[in-house]
């Protein structure tokens, strides 16, 4: 039977992930070790008893008793605190399903990868802040990343049979997200909730604002280089509003080899969890001449400076992911707090870059995880200083005005 974990399970990529795992038997079909989630812990221990897991994992240590509680009697072992995750991590399995959102999602990536298991992943922010150690990691031991990543399950699928080496580019889809139609100067006055509205996919809150700002965009087309081994110069962006083709892979020959479905993130996760065969998903198949046309623009830096800003990251390599990914980790935080607005979060982070530049200068190759630890810690502290001076300098603005 085959055995395999959650990580990130009471999620949007979690739920989806129980959800294909129920159609597929559930319990009686796999043998679950690991489900982990965050404060969600009546679903953990609901998900817990019904794919009837080894161990329940919380992440902040002081929801154990309550989570003790609700699998009393169950025989599921629960466990809380990020290191319980870690080790939760340790236990062998199959495939292991990375959905924790943000930096988070690291060290239980990287614990998996060292038993040897396939790692599907959809936390993209593991590659962006630690690409070459994770790849190193997969390497090592034997293992194998699988993207999530609509995007990236794409593009993974459109080189199936073909030689990396014949890639001439690599496109890159985006919905725009909800503020895609605002007028450029309405942008700094987008609210949370306006930024919630995604037309097209129904995500985490995290990752629908990130999508608003295109950080999101940024963070793969980062994701696509690490993972793909692509110059940043051979990877496009192009708005799709429709999101029906979700990346295209161009060759040195001029085809282009896209691929097209229904926005579901149950076909990406579905496809990395039958790997390497194809089962049938319950997602909806595309009715081309009811959809009839497709669309595509370029997108404008000055509306999304995290695409720019993708690129300077790109260029500096080694460490300036991690400091990237974390201080966009604060700068959302703020935003979704109130401290700042909707196009300051991509101030925030170019400036917590320009500070960091010093301290970014090591190599891909002696890059370890403390490192990482040491500069996403230090870019958290940087960035959050830079969002408490513009806090404070709105607030100084609004006694006067
Ligand atoms: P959600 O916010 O819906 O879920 C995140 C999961 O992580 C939840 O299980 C949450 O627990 C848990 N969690 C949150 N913080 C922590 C923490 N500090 N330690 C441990 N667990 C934590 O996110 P999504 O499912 O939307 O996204 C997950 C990942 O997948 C992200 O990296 C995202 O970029 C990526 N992704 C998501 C897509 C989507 O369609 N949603 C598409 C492509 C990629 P709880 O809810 O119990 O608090």
């Amino acid at each position: 039977m085959r055995s395999l974990s959650i990580f990130g399970a009471t999620g949007s990529v979690g739920e989806q992930t129980v959800d294909l795992l129920r159609r597929a038997g559930g319990a009686e079909a796999f043998r679950v070790v690991a489900l982990t989630g965050g404060r969600n812990l009546s679903r953990l221990a609901d998900m817990a008893r019904e794919l009837r897991a080894e161990v329940a994992v919380c992440a902040d240590a002081l929801g154990l008793p309550e989570l003790r509680e609700r699998l009393a009697g169950s025989g599921v072992e629960a466990a809380a605190g990020p290191e319980a995750i870690a080790e939760a991590a340790d236990r062998p399995a199959d495939w292991v399903m990375s959905a924790i959102v943000g930096a988070a999602g690291l060290v239980p990536g990287i614990r998996a990868l060292r038993h040897g298991a396939v790692l599907a992943l959809a936390n993209k922010e593991s590659l962006v802040t630690a690409g070459p150690l994770l790849m190193a990691e997969a390497a090592q031991h034997g293992a194998r990343i699988l993207p999530v990543d609509s995007e990236h399950s794409a593009i993974f699928q459109a080189l199936v049979g073909e030689d990396i080496a014949a890639v001439e580019r690599i496109i890159l889809t985006a919905s725009g997200g909800a503020l895609r139609d605002w007028p450029l100067e309405a942008l700094a006055k987008a609210t949370v909730s306006d930024a919630l509205a995604h037309p097209n996919w129904a995500m985490g809150q995290r990752i629908t604002i990130d999508s608003a700002s295109m950080f999101n965009k940024a963070l793969e087309v980062i994701e696509t280089r690490e993972f793909f081994g692509v110059e940043p110069e051979q990877i496009e962006v192009i708005i799709h509003p429709e999101s029906l083709i979700h990346s295209m892979v161009g060759y040195r020959d001029g085809a282009i080899m896209a691929h097209l479905g229904a926005p579901d993130m149950r076909h990406a996760i579905g496809y990395a969890l039958n790997w390497p065969a194809r089962a049938e998903l319950p997602v909806a198949r595309l009715d081309l001449a009811q959809v009839a046309t497709l669309t595509f623009r370029a997108p404008d830096l000055a509306r999304y400076p995290a695409l720019r800003l993708a690129r300077a990251v790109m260029a500096r390599r080694g460490l300036a992911g991690a400091a990237f990914n974390a201080a966009k980790e604060v700068a959302l935080d703020q935003f979704l707090a109130g401290g700042i607005g909707f196009m300051e979060m991509a101030g925030v982070v170019e400036a917590v870059l320009e500070a960091m530049d010093a301290d970014l200068g090591r190599e891909n190759a002696t890059m370890s995880l403390e490192d990482v630890q040491a500069v996403d810690h230090l870019a958290r502290i940087r960035a959050a200083e830079r969002a408490g001076e513009i806090a404070r300098g709105r607030a100084g603005a609004g006694r006067w005005t």
